[in-house]
Formats: structure tokens, sequence, C-alpha cells
């Protein structure tokens, strides 16, 4: 009996003990929740915030995207770097962010005097709700998209006529750009070629020639393809498929008597504007090899067929390598894809 008391006596302290003990333990587990639930508020607030980047993504990606297509621009336009921003601005406020400035838009990667990138930051607020516990009332965040125009190397819709590289290189170094006649009439020479190329080298096709003229030719054409050279004037077809597409223009007063599209003013979609291959001549001269891609808005046609038109820089559908406008080794005759590049 002795024994069990001195048993008990030695438990007391150690029951005691064990009471302190159990104390800490709720003081830790207190701390703890009170630490755990603190993480958690931060991890739902940030997780919420984040989500909400996806629409800020959305609108930054719409916005150099949407004005990116008015792309190039020269440095000292004004106007049309105006006309950029604010379609930029525009594009995000239709997307849910309102308060984009034009300080949010940057054009940059300047080639040739023209900017040929385009950058816009969303930036927006988010206020917390758990983790003002911790003294977090708000987050600010950003989230920018950038748009860049490089050359197309591959596309579809091209007519069958077209300029030498050397010819368009020669004129693009002295910019001597407009009024430049893309396809030969009458002419003395020894040689058949008039500049009409046949497309689908299949040979032959007045009527074939005459619909790639005015609807351009729905197969794709990539740089380093070589095209049959059409052997004679084709006078009659690029006569038609000029009228066709030329009295398509409905922009500009083109249905009132007005001038429709010309190289000042024009709606890039419209049917005057057409994608010609540049070339260089094969070895054999009965075909030209494709080394790139120029847009033109057409201007004059005679009877005789000659056609005339102003050189373009623009964006167009179709592939492109992918370099910035100035690099690489594709050729460049000034028409563009636009592509995101971040
Ligand atoms: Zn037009």
């Amino acid at each position: 009996m002795k024994k069990l008391i001195k048993l008990f006596k030695k438990l007391i302290p150690l029951k005691r003990m064990k009471r302190e003990e159990h104390g800490d333990a709720l003081i830790i587990v207190a701390v703890s929740m009170v630490f755990i639930m603190g993480i958690l508020a931060l991890v739902i607030d940030l997780g919420l915030a984040y989500l909400s980047t996806g629409e800020q993504q959305k609108a930054a990606d719409a916005a150099v995207y949407s004005s990116g297509r008015l792309l190039p621009v020269e440095t000292g336009n004004t106007a049309k770097i105006n006309q950029i921003k604010n379609s930029a601005i525009n594009y995000a406020s239709l997307n849910g962010f309102e308060d984009l400035t034009q300080d949010d838009i940057i054009l940059g990667k300047i080639r040739n005097g023209q900017y040929t990138e385009i950058r816009v930051v969303v930036d927006k607020t988010v206020s917390m709700n758990f983790a003002k516990i911790f003294g977090v009332d708000y987050l600010d965040l950003s989230r920018s998209a950038v748009a860049k125009l490089s050359p197309v190397i591959r596309t579809s819709g091209v007519v069958p006529i077209g300029l030498t590289k050397a010819e368009i290189e020669a004129r693009i170094a002295s910019n001597n750009l407009t009024h430049v006649t893309l396809k030969y009439g009458v002419h003395g020479g020894s040689t058949s070629f008039f500049g009409a190329l046949d497309l689908d080298g299949q040979g032959g096709g007045a009527s074939d020639y005459r619909i790639w003229i005015s609807q351009g030719y729905a197969g794709e054409i990539s740089v380093g393809d070589v095209l049959l050279e059409e052997s004679g004037n084709m006078v009659g077809p690029t006569y038609q498929g000029f009228d066709e597409r030329y009295s398509a223009c409905t922009h500009f007063g083109a249905n009132s008597g007005g001038p429709g599209c010309t190289v000042s003013n024009f709606d890039p979609s419209c049917p005057r504007i057409v994608k010609v291959p540049i070339y260089s001549f094969g070895a054999d001269k009965k075909t030209v090899v494709v080394e790139g891609f120029a847009a033109f808005l057409l201007e004059n046609q005679t009877n005789d067929g000659y056609i005339t038109g102003s050189f373009l820089n623009m964006v167009s559908n179709g592939a492109s390598s992918g370099n910035n406008v100035g690099e690489g080794t594709a050729s460049d005759f000034g028409l563009y894809n636009l592509i995101l590049s971040e």
C-alpha cells in the first residue's frame, strides 16, 4: 500500500506536467489554426485575383491583334499612331478594360522609319477580402501582349502578275513606289513574256487567268515556288479581270461617283488591293522563282494590256517567317503577317 502511495505521489507532478503540456498544445493548435486560416485566406484572395488575370490577358491580346493590323506606321505619322492607339484602347474596352490610356500602348521595333511592333499593357487593381487581415488591401496586377510584323512567305489569293525582285528593291531603295507598271502590254522586245504568270502550272487557260486577276488564286504560293511564265499578252482576260476587281470597290464614294480607294485613302479589305509575287527569273527563261510578296493598290489599266498600281505596306493573311521585319534571310517586300510574339 505504501508503495502504492509513493507511486501516486510520484504520479502527481507527472500529471501536472502532462496538464501543462496539454495547455501548450492547445495554444499551439490555436496559433496554427490562425496561421493556417491566414494562409488559406491569402491563397483564396490571390487565387481569385490571378484567375481574373485571364480576362486581362485576353483584353491585351485582342487589343494588340486588332490595332496591330494597322501597322506598319511611320514614326512621324501622329494621326495614324493615334488611330492605332485609339483602336487598341477601344478593343481593350470592348473586352472589359475601359481605363487604358495612350501611355499603355507602346509602339516599337523601328525599321526603315516605321514601327513594326505594338505592346499593350493592361493594369488592374484587385481589392482583397481576407488578406486585409494582414494589411494587404489590394493588389496591382499587370498583363501585357505584344504583336509584331513578320514578312509573309506563303499566302493564297495572289494575282498572276508581279514584279522582279531587282525592280522592287531598286524602287524601295529610291522610294519610287507609286504608279508602278505591274504588267506590260504591247512591246517591241523579242520576248513573249508580258508579266503574266501561270499560277497553277497547268499552262494556258485564259479563263483561269481572268479569275486569278479578279479574285486571286485560291491555292497557296510559297517563297521558293517555281511558276511558269504565261506566254502572250493576255489582253482580254487581263482587262476583264482588272475591271471586275476595280469596279468592286465600294469605299470612299466609289458607288456615287467618288474616287473609291486610292493610295492615300483606302480600306485594307478593298478588292482593288492585290497581292503579287515578287520573283527572279529562272535559268530557263520560261519560269520564275518566287522570292516574296508585295501588295499593290490597282490604279489604272489600258486596253492593250498595261496595269499600273501603287505599293502598299500592309498586313495580310498567310504564313510568315516569324522573323522580325529587316532580320533573317526571308525577303521583305512590305506584305506582313501580324503575330503575337509574347
Ligand atoms: Zn475600296
